[in-house]
């Protein structure tokens, strides 16, 4: 938790005062790191700070250092469904990587971190011989984006599958959401903003783990079939309009293969946006919104983004 290396162009005082106390209160934290490490697109300036609390009272702490520092603050879980621009962000992203728990109780009963991340959990499940997150198995997030994002998969959907939620918001400390209190929405849910996932209890039914193993690589097999692997890329771009898939029309329109300087849209799945290195984010930015507008001067359809963009 180091305050050596004070950056050149800190936010100044507060800032420095934060530091100060966030180390003081054993929050681990660096400063001025890159983004680009941490976003399964690769891309994204540094965070004035990123800081990685252990559990839900350092998550507390932080906020409240951050609010009396007058300082904004932004959840980073796997960086799978994120751009940040090349400028970074000043105040603080809170990484959720060390909240990495997981407990397994009888009856199909798993307690989990946020910061754990879903396809390990997914793969820890199936051999407890636990069924219900299979589906979910490629998507790379963390388990509090998953609960955030209302992350999905063909019949899969997390929402289901909850008990409660265990949440931290400044004003309100830690508390417990149970299932029914919680919106779960399409690619949209209670959570964000103020309100931070520090982790759930998931409830799971409970069958042989050959079974699950298998449905598992059969949604694997699909999905390298069908979406872009071993590339660079933050997943959907936007979100399905109402009766139709983003993807078949941004094919239709004859947009794989589009490109914005090294940004390109992806030619096995037109939803997502693929770079090999020599990209930066104004690129995929630029893409983004030549692709929409190209869709609504033809279609006069609006789409709505699914990936969250930090400036
Ligand atoms: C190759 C690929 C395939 C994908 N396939 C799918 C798919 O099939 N289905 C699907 O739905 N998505 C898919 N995604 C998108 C992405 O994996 C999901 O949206 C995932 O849920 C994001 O989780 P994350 O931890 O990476 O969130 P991040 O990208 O880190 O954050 C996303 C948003 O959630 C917020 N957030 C993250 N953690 C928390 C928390 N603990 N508390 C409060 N807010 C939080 C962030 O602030 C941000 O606004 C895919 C992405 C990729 C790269």
């Amino acid at each position: 938790m180091p305050v050596s290396n004070v950056p050149k162009g800190s936010n100044g005082r507060n800032s420095e005062a934060f530091a100060r106390e966030l180390e003081r209160a054993g929050v681990a934290f660096g400063r001025e790191v890159a983004l680009s490490r941490y976003t399964t697109l690769g891309l994204g300036g540094p965070a004035e700070f990123l800081a990685r609390p252990r559990a839900a009272d350092e998550i507390h702490t932080l906020l409240k250092l951050a609010e009396a520092h007058e300082l904004p603050v932004k959840v980073l879980g796997a960086g799978s469904n994120l751009i940040v621009s090349d400028a970074g962000v000043r105040g603080v992203v809170l990484h959720t990587a060390a909240l990495d728990f997981v407990r397994f109780d009888d009856g199909g009963i798993v307690h989990a971190g946020a910061g754990c991340h879903f396809p390990g959990l997914v793969r820890q499940c199936a051999t407890r011989g636990l069924r219900g997150i299979e589906a979910g198995v490629g998507i790379p997030g963390s388990l509090g984006g998953v609960l955030t994002m209302n992350a999905g998969a063909y019949q899969f959907s997390i929402g289901p599958l909850v008990d409660e939620v265990i949440v931290v918001s400044a004003s309100r400390g830690q508390g417990v959401m149970p299932r029914d209190a919680i919106d779960f929405r399409y690619r949209a849910s209670s959570f964000g903003g103020g309100l931070i996932v520090a982790g759930a209890r998931l409830a799971l039914t409970l069958d042989e783990p050959a079974a699950i193993r298998a449905d598992m690589d059969e949604r694997m097999r699909f999905r390298k079939q069908t979406q872009p692997v071993g590339v660079k890329s933050a997943g959907c771009i936007f979100k399905n309009p109402e009766g139709a898939s983003a993807g078949q029309l941004l094919e239709e329109l004859g947009l794989k293969g589009f490109s914005v300087g090294g940004a390109r849209v992806s030619d096995v799945h037109a939803n997502f946006i693929v770079h090999s290195g020599d990209a930066d984010t104004a690129d995929v930015l630029g893409l983004i919104d030549a692709v929409r507008e190209r869709v609504l001067r033809t279609t006069e359809i609006e789409l709505e983004q699914e990936v969250m963009t930090w400036s």
